[in-house]
């Protein structure tokens, strides 16, 4: 809260009037931030850790950018030995979202203020602010990107010419991850009613979200659920016709499993590619959405999320406090962490060019090749 904030704005030094900025001799340069990762497997937390460090040495800050290759024990030791090592803000993309309350409270006793980068950090009171996109919507979108993708809508929302019924499966992230749970009941709230209506069926069964969850987020993991549902649930003939995933790397394993059992190569194939949804417009997969073999995916500015991290860092440098637009919704079981909630947008074959290559995220040169 303000109070530690203000003990850290001391530390630095008063006066001066400047912030920051330009270079003025200002607190930036006698700060240092941490800036806990998860992985590296995924592509879009090391483009997160190298937007975070460079925006945050840009301002003049030290910064110790660590990855804790998915593993809790790494990422709680990264943290503790930050704050051995004096970091004056901490900024943490935690693994498992109830892990780190040990750590927090180490922070919390040496004023340290602690920002939750994109996931929530659970179970903690020592959490001070909460950067991250829109999850819920983030899900909701992908529900209706999978209806889209079947032509039951428009992209406007509008009744698309197919009716159904079509046999859908459902992924989930990690559950120890506290986004899984907004992009589930994001995509949820489109997908129930026409699961209730029969448009939608699942024909596993398979509708609650920890027999959907993926532990880590792992691709292998998806291929081995996706094959054992395709043994279980379709080898009498019937066709799975979409698939909800909520993240790139579960699609790309959902994907080689129906190619391994004979599906694509693409949505227009004669025996069609699913419709296969995705999150972080990675650029393996947004390759596979040019080709026509992963139907969508979620667009997440990581660019603007490192700007979002970097000012609450500073506001906190400063003695202040960083500027929520959402004190409502992220309840981590101990207090409501007021949050900074980004928008996302979704990205089919037609969306590549204007919104992931216009806006310098990927060129095209990396769409065409997929790397
Ligand atoms: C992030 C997603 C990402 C997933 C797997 C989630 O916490 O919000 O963008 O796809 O983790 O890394």
């Amino acid at each position: 809260g303000a109070g530690m904030a203000l003990t850290l704005a001391a530390c630095g030094g008063e006066g001066a009037g400047g912030s920051g900025g330009a270079g003025g001799g200002g607190e930036a340069e006698d700060l240092t931030i941490g800036v806990s990762m998860p992985t590296q497997t995924s592509e879009r937390w090391i483009a997160d850790g190298d937007n975070v460090k460079e925006q945050l040495e840009g301002e003049g800050y030290t910064v110790d950018l660590q990855y804790a290759n998915n593993d809790i024990p790494t990422q709680s030791q990264q943290v503790d030995q930050m704050i051995t090592e004096g970091a004056d803000i901490l900024v943490i993309a935690a693994i498992d979202g109830t892990a780190l309350s040990g750590q927090l409270e180490n922070a919390a006793s040496n004023n340290i203020p602690v920002i939750a980068y994109d996931r929530l950090i659970r179970d903690s009171e020592n959490v001070d602010f909460y950067v991250t996109f829109d999850n819920f919507q983030v899900g909701v979108a992908q529900g209706n990107a999978l209806l889209t993708g079947l032509g039951l809508q428009n992209e406007d929302g509008s009744p698309g010419t197919a009716t159904g019924p079509f046999n859908i499966e459902l992924f989930a992230g990690s559950l120890d991850d506290n986004n899984a749970f907004f992009f589930w009941d994001g995509a949820m709230s489109v997908l129930q009613p026409l699961i209730d209506d029969g448009t939608l069926v699942v024909k596993s069964g398979q509708t609650g979200i920890e027999q959907a969850a993926i532990l880590r987020w792992e691709q292998e993991t998806a291929q081995r659920r996706m094959e054992d549902l395709l043994t279980s649930s379709y080898n009498d003939g019937t066709r799975v016709d979409g698939v909800l995933s909520p993240y790139d790397g579960i699609s790309r394993g959902v994907i080689t499993a129906l190619q391994n059992a004979g599906y694509g190569p693409a949505l227009d194939a004669a025996n069609p590619m699913a419709v296969v949804t995705g999150q972080d417009a990675e650029i393996g997969s947004v390759k596979l959405i040019a080709d026509g073999v992963q139907s969508s995916t979620i667009f997440k500015d990581t660019r603007l999320l490192a700007e979002q991290a970097v000012a609450a860092a500073s506001a906190f440098a400063e003695g202040g406090e960083p500027e929520a637009n959402d004190t409502e919704t992220y309840d981590n079981g101990v207090k409501v962490v007021p949050s900074y909630l980004l928008p996302v947008e979704t990205v089919f074959a037609d969306d590549i060019q204007s919104v992931l290559v216009d806006s310098g995220y990927w060129t095209a040169e990396e769409v065409a090749s997929g790397q």
